[in-house]
C-alpha cells in the first residue's frame, strides 16, 4: 500500500512531472481524461469490492492512474490501452507491480476470451473496473457484455448521462434501448457522482460510476433473444408514436392487422408508448409477434 498520497500516480504534481518528462500530448480521439483525485480513486476501488480472490479488467489505464489503487486490491489486472505512445510510461509507473499484465490493443478488436486464459489464476472472478472512453462507452460495454466472458460486475466511469440512461427506470425520460439491453443481462444503479474538476484535462460534463452486477439468468424468459432486442428496439425508434405505429414501420403498413390482431391477442394496447412498457412486458410483446418473423 502506497502510504504517501503524495506519492500516488493520480497526484496532480506526479501526473504532471510523468506527462513532461514523457513529453506526453492528451489525444481527444482516445478520450483521454485522466484522474487526479485520490477520494474519487478510493471511492471506485470501494464501489468494485475487491479482493485477492478477483481478478480485474481495465480498459484504458492510461498512466495507470486508477490501476495503482487496483493492483494494491486485486490478484491481477489486465490491461487494455490503445494509446501506444502510452507504453513506455506504463512500464515506469507500473514497474513495482508484478501482478499488471498490459494488452496494448484497441478493447473492441482484442480476443478477449484468449487473453483472460492469460492471467495466473484464471479460474478467479473476473471485474471490469474502469474510467471508459466516453466516445465509445456504449459499444465498449455491449462489447464486454454479449461476449462470453463470465464478469461478475462492472464499476465504470461514464458520463452521468450515459449513466443515467443505462439504470432508467420505464416512464422517465432516460427509460430506452439501452437501459433494456443493458438490465436484461445486469442490475445497475449509479454508485455517485464526479465533478469534472477532478480530471486532466477537465471533460465538458459530469460523470458518473455506475455499478452493474450480473444476473444469474437474463432478467426475462423469452422464446427468441435475437427477436425480443428487434421488437424492443423498433419500439423506441420513435419515441414519442404509439407501439402501433412503431410496429408498423418497422413491419409494413401491410401487416397492420396481423400487429392489431396479436397485439389483441396479448392484451397488450396498441396505444402505448415504448417508455411505458417494463422489460417484462417487452418479452411478452416479442413473444406476441414472433409470428410476424420472416
Ligand atoms: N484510467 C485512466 C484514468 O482514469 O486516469 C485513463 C482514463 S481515460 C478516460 C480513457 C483511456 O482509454 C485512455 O487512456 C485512452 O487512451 C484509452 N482508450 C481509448 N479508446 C480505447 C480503446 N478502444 N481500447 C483501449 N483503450 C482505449
Amino acid at each position: 500500500m502506497t502510504e504517501n498520497n503524495i506519492d500516488r500516480i493520480s497526484n496532480i504534481i506526479r501526473t504532471q512531472d510523468i506527462l513532461r518528462r514523457h513529453d506526453f500530448n492528451f489525444k481527444k480521439k482516445f478520450g483521454q481524461n485522466f484522474l487526479t483525485d485520490h477520494n474519487i480513486l478510493t471511492k471506485i476501488t470501494e464501489t468494485a469490492d475487491l479482493s485477492k480472490e478477483v481478478n480485474v479488467i481495465e480498459i484504458g489505464p492510461g498512466i495507470g492512474s486508477l490501476t495503482q489503487y487496483l493492483l494494491e486490491e486485486a490478484a491481477e489486472v489486465m490491461a487494455f490501452e490503445i494509446d501506444k505512445s502510452l507504453i513506455p510510461i506504463l512500464e515506469e509507473t507500473m514497474a513495482p507491480y508484478d501482478n499488471f499484465t498490459l494488452v496494448s490493443e484497441d478493447i473492441l478488436k482484442v480476443d478477449l476470451l484468449s487473453e483472460i486464459q492469460k492471467f495466473k489464476n484464471p479460474n478467479l472472478p473476473i471485474k471490469v473496473v474502469a474510467n471508459l472512453p466516453y466516445y465509445i462507452t456504449t459499444p465498449i460495454l455491449m462489447h464486454l457484455i454479449e461476449s462470453k466472458i463470465p464478469f461478475s460486475e462492472f464499476v465504470v466511469m461514464m458520463q452521468k448521462e450515459v449513466a443515467d440512461r443505462i439504470a432508467a427506470r420505464p416512464k422517465t425520460k432516460a427509460y430506452g434501448s439501452l437501459s433494456i439491453a443493458v438490465q436484461y443481462y445486469m442490475e445497475a444503479s449509479v454508485a455517485f457522482i464526479v465533478p469534472r474538476t477532478v480530471f486532466i484535462p477537465a471533460p465538458n460534463v459530469d460523470s458518473a460510476i455506475l455499478k452493474m452486477v450480473r444476473r444469474e439468468e437474463p432478467l426475462v424468459e423469452v422464446e427468441d433473444e435475437e427477436w425480443f432486442f428487434k421488437t424492443m428496439h423498433s419500439s423506441f425508434v420513435h419515441r414519442r408514436k404509439t407501439l402501433m405505429n412503431n410496429m408498423q414501420a418497422a413491419f409494413g403498413k401491410d401487416s397492420k392487422p396481423e400487429i392489431e390482431k396479436l397485439l389483441a391477442q396479448a392484451e397488450i394496447s396498441p396505444t402505448i408508448r415504448g417508455e411505458a412498457l417494463s422489460i417484462e412486458e417487452f418479452a411478452k410483446l416479442a413473444d406476441a409477434l414472433l409470428p410476424l418473423k420472416k
